[in-house]
């Protein structure tokens, strides 16, 4: 059992101002694997005025001296690692060696990568008679969701701490273990007194009381699309900036000169990763009408190719969901996919054989002859649930793939390299792998429409967290 009962503010583990405790439960088995603190609009005061208290002296503190904090961070995690994947592994769901490899191993990256990166960054230019400066926003509140809880975590902190802004971290109530180890790292990397501060709590309470604060000057928020424009509307009363990296529906368009089976495997394996709890899944897999066959078959033999199972076992390939809300929310969406007449071409909304009891498990689900009317392919499932679109030529298929209120992510296949750029160039979204090229954490990361606004990662994710300041010069 993990029991947290302090919060991390101003330097210190202290007693929250309720006596609320949340439990989380292990996605494997269901049980209870821990508790944490319900914080309140007082824990939230406390974060931001330590945060405040702090921001003077932490943004005049050099570059270089910053920087070597946050490598000190990346080696207390990385002294973690084990642990860190586990823990996600149960709070999530995903396969432990997998967890080992992102959930653990991106935030080492993340760290690594913004103390390289804080070495080599201008903070200021010449411009005309101008000496454009750049200087941290000031104090963050950092809210993130639970299907890449410590990557999110630290593509807010690591670059918001670069700049020189101070941050309340509110992570999500649902993965929230890994957010007190790395409030643990922190503190024995011994960064000064309230520059990071830790809140839990659900979104309603804690979060909103940080969102409506007056001493927060930028609100970065990772999570669903509806607490997203909640969010915006509540920061708009006080003209706060906000950063928004929402949800996706996005399409995986394979061309009709592509290698079918070598571009049908990459997709099904996009859209089950983390059992499709990832906001740029390839949920809508786009085939041309005389190749949907083919590509049926071999997207089912993929899916049965996926042994659900615990996720602490080797041989697991698909984990649980993270919750009971998430598994009643994407069974009902596999039964609202056969309601709406789509063909079952593999899964179905039944729980999988073999599994531990009480696990929030689904089978690897994949839709046939789907309309891009249907629900199925229009709203964010976030399951292992794939729906297979068949299109006319490569005018539908673009049309199609910007026919959704989504702009996250997407993907094009063709063995003619040009005409994927020119395609994938079309497709309006933050990001768009190019005949399966590789995740890049320096490249921007964030949405078109209604996957949010602003950027994530590399030089663009540290802007993010900078206000511009032009002082004009006599001469
Ligand atoms: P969620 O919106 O329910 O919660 C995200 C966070 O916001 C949690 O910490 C939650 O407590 C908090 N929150 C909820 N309502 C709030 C409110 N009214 N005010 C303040 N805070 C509030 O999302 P989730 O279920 O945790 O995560 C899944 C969603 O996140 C999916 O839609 C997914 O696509 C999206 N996501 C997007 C990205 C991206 O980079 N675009 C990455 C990961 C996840």
């Amino acid at each position: 059992m993990l029991l947290k009962d302090k919060l991390f503010i101003g330097g210190r583990w202290v007693a929250p101002a309720g006596r609320e405790a949340i439990e989380v439960h292990n996605a494997g088995n269901g049980e209870v694997m821990g508790r944490i603190p319900a914080g309140n609009e007082k824990d939230a005061d406390a974060a931001v005025s330590a945060a405040r208290r702090a921001f003077d002296s932490w943004s005049n503190t050099p570059p270089g001296s910053r920087s070597e904090f946050l490598e000190k961070i990346s080696a207390g995690l990385k002294a973690r690692a084990d642990e860190i994947a586990r823990t996600i592994a149960q709070e999530v769901g995903m396969p432990l060696k997998l967890s080992g490899r992102i959930q653990a191993g991106l935030p080492i990256a993340n760290f690594a990568n913004y103390a390289r990166l804080l070495k080599d960054f201008s903070f200021e230019e010449k411009v005309g008679n101008s000496l454009v400066v750049r200087e941290p926003v000031g104090v963050v509140a950092a809210i993130t969701p639970w299907n890449y809880p410590l990557h999110q975590i630290t593509l807010k902190v690591a670059p918001a701490l670069a700049a020189g802004c101070t941050v309340v971290l509110k992570p999500s109530e649902v993965a929230p273990f890994n957010a007190f180890i790395l409030a643990e790292v922190i503190e024995a990397a011994g960064l000064p007194a309230g520059v990071f501060n830790l809140v839990t709590g659900y979104g309603p309470g804690v979060g909103e009381a940080l969102v409506r604060h007056p001493g927060v000057d930028l609100i970065s928020f990772t999570g669903s699309t509806r607490a997203g424009k909640r969010i915006s509307e509540l920061a708009a009363q006080s003209v706060k900036r906000v950063a928004l990296e929402l949800g996706g529906k996005s399409a995986s368009v394979i061309l009709d000169d592509a290698d079918l089976p070598a571009a049908v495997k990459s997709t099904v394996n996009g859209c089950y990763l983390n059992s499709g709890q990832t906001c740029t899944a390839l949920t809508r897999m786009l085939v041309p009408e005389g190749k949907y066959q083919e590509a049926a078959k071999i997207a089912a033999e993929v899916a049965r190719g996926f042994t659900v199972g615990d996720p602490l076992l080797e041989t697991t390939k698909l984990g649980p969901l993270s919750s009971q809300t998430q598994l009643e929310r994407v069974r009902g969406y596999i039964k609202k996919g056969l309601a709406e007449g789509a063909e079952l071409v593999a899964g179905g909304a039944e729980p999988p054989a073999n599994v531990p009891a009480g696990g929030y498990y689904v089978q690897p689900t994949v839709f046939g002859k789907v309309k891009n009317s249907m629900s199925i392919a229009q709203e964010e499932i976030f399951g292992p649930v794939l729906a297979i679109i068949p299109y006319k030529d490569e005018e539908d298929a673009v049309r199609i793939a910007n026919d959704t209120v989504y702009g996250l992510a997407g993907a094009v296949w063709s063995k003619d390299e040009a005409r994927a750029q020119r395609v994938a160039r079309r497709i309006r979204a933050g990001q768009v792998d190019v005949n399966g090229g590789a995740f890049n954490m320096n490249a921007p990361f964030g949405g078109f429409k209604q996957s949010g606004h602003g950027r994530e990662a590399g030089r663009y994710g540290l802007e993010e967290f900078l206000e511009y300041k032009s002082l004009q010069l006599k001469g």
